[in-house]
């Protein structure tokens, strides 16, 4: 299917990205096992890092989300590519939080209200563009939106929302980023403004059975437009043993020594998917002579 789309109005006063991105979060919450509350707040930045990695050029750009807040689950981390493919990692998947005053999974509260989020771009060549802004609400889309404000100046409405079972699998998940691109005009960002405010949640929409091309239908609704694009997007992890088999090489030769003596078998395993690694202490000691 179909998961991510972009479109345009005609007039170029806005763009916007859609993503169903219950795919993505499904396969997450099966490889890291995390809470309902952590499976919400962990799939809205896998959501969006997906989205904003669709948005960039070259085929080895990468992005990485990082949310640093203050909550139980400690960091986040998202990584993505213009493919828009995603991978990602929290330090503690599983903890458990009661349901916020609203009577929804409390992201917030697992995230946290204070620290930072991170957005780091790398065009393959020269030093990363980093760029960041505090958590404001800890809820991540609002994050987003603040980021894009202070960071980027960038006028931006960011949505993201994740549906959770009972059993802990997920229902759907989903988002949209609608940006305002330059000389827009006042009467199409009152428009959008109008539209972005009478969207009901996108994990409803996608109950309801609505596509990403239906959702950006609504968000554009006023305008007319083009789809500029129509892509597949999921979690993938592009880990292998070549690149496993670099990091350890490059550990300190008593360190590897220590390894190779105290087990027959090192493991490693792999943050982002379920992959384990495993090195003889005859690998280990081959690696020292490499070095
Ligand atoms: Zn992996």
């Amino acid at each position: 299917m179909m998961n991510l789309i972009s479109a345009m109005a005609k007039t170029g006063d806005v763009i916007c990205y859609v993503i169903d991105s219950t795919n993505i979060v499904a396969r997450a919450e099966q490889i890291h096992s995390t809470s309902s509350a952590v499976t919400a707040a962990f799939g809205r930045l896998l959501t969006v890092a997906s989205l904003m990695g669709a948005r960039l050029k070259g085929e080895k750009d990468s992005l990485n989300l990082q949310l640093k807040g203050d909550g139980p689950a400690g960091s986040f981390l998202a990584v993505s590519g213009s493919s828009g493919n995603v991978r990602g990692y929290v330090q503690n998947p599983r903890v458990e939080l009661p349901l916020n005053q609203n009577g929804k999974l409390d992201v917030a509260g697992a995230v946290g209200k204070e620290g930072f989020l991170y957005v780091v771009r790398d065009f393959g060549f020269g030093e990363p563009y980093i760029g960041s802004s505090p958590i404001v609400s800890g809820e991540i889309a609002e994050d987003i939106t603040h980021y894009y404000a202070t960071s980027e100046q960038t006028p931006t409405v960011c949505a993201l929302g994740v549906l959770v079972n009972t059993d802990l699998t997920v229902i759907n998940a989903g988002g949209f980023i609608v940006q305002m691109l330059p000389g827009a005009s006042d009467e199409a960002i009152d428009i959008i403004e109008a539209s972005t405010n009478a969207m009901p949640p996108i994990t409803q929409l996608l109950c309801e059975g609505k596509s990403p091309e239906d959702i950006a239908g609504m968000l554009l609704n006023g305008f007319e437009y083009d789809i500029l694009e129509r892509r597949v997007t999921e979690y993938h992890c592009d880990c292998s043993l070549e690149r496993v088999t670099r990091i350890l090489s490059a550990i300190d030769p008593d360190d590897l020594e220590q390894m190779a003596q105290e087990q027959p078998i090192t493991e490693v395993d792999c943050h982002f998917c379920p992959k384990i690694y495993r090195f003889s202490s005859d690998e280990i000691r081959c690696l020292i002579k490499k070095q």
